[in-house]
C-alpha cells in the first residue's frame, strides 16, 4: 500500500464529475487500499478518489456507526459508484471540515438519514443505510465525486481557532 497525496483546492480535479468505474480489477483494488491507508494516515473518516487525484467514483468511509456510544468499533465501508437513492426530509446542521480544504470549517445542512446504493470492490451490489454523522460523511464524499465541496453548501465558513477541538475531516 502506498500513501497518496491529498489534493486541495483550487485543484480542478475537485471540481470535476468523476467517471463511473467499469473495471473491477487489481488496479481498482490498489486504489482502494491506498485510499484506506491515506484516509487513516491523514487522519480522516472518509475519502473520495478525486481527493487523491483520481477522477473515479470510489469512496471509503470509516467511522463508528453509533455516535452516542464512543466505544463503538469503527466500521469501514468501501463503495464504488455510490449513489444516494433515498434521503430523509428531515435535515440537520453540522460542522464539517475537509482534507481538501485545509484550515476551514463550515456549517452544512444535510439530510439526517440516507440510503446509499453502489458496488463493492468486486462489482457486487451493496446498500448502506446511514444516519447522523455517518449519513453526513456519505453525503460529503458523494459530493466529492460530483465535483462539489462542502464550502459550496455551507451556510457559513470560518477558520477555526487553534484552541478549538479538531474535527473529524472528510
Ligand atoms: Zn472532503
Amino acid at each position: 500500500m502506498t500513501l497518496r497525496q491529498i489534493v486541495t483546492l483550487p485543484d480542478p480535479i475537485l471540481r470535476r464529475k468523476a467517471k463511473p468505474v467499469t473495471r473491477f480489477d487489481a488496479d481498482l483494488q490498489t486504489l482502494i487500499d491506498d485510499m484506506i491507508e491515506t484516509m487513516r494516515e491523514a487522519p480522516g473518516v472518509g475519502l473520495a478518489a478525486p481527493q487523491v487525484g483520481i477522477p473515479e467514483r470510489v469512496i471509503v468511509v470509516e467511522y463508528a456507526e453509533d455516535e452516542e456510544d464512543e466505544v463503538a468499533p469503527k466500521k469501514l465501508y468501501v463503495m464504488v459508484n455510490p449513489e444516494i437513492k433515498a434521503a430523509s426530509e428531515e435535515t440537520e446542521e453540522g460542522i464539517e471540515g475537509c482534507l481538501s480544504v485545509p484550515g476551514w470549517q463550515g456549517e452544512v445542512e444535510r439530510a439526517l438519514a440516507v440510503t446509499v446504493k453502489g458496488q463493492t470492490s468486486r462489482g457486487k451490489p451493496m446498500k448502506v443505510k446511514a444516519k447522523g454523522w455517518m449519513a453526513r460523511i456519505f453525503q460529503h464524499e458523494i459530493d466529492h465525486i460530483n465535483g462539489v465541496v462542502f464550502t459550496d453548501r455551507a451556510t457559513k465558513v470560518w477558520k477555526p481557532q487553534p484552541e478549538q477541538a479538531p474535527l473529524d475531516n472528510v
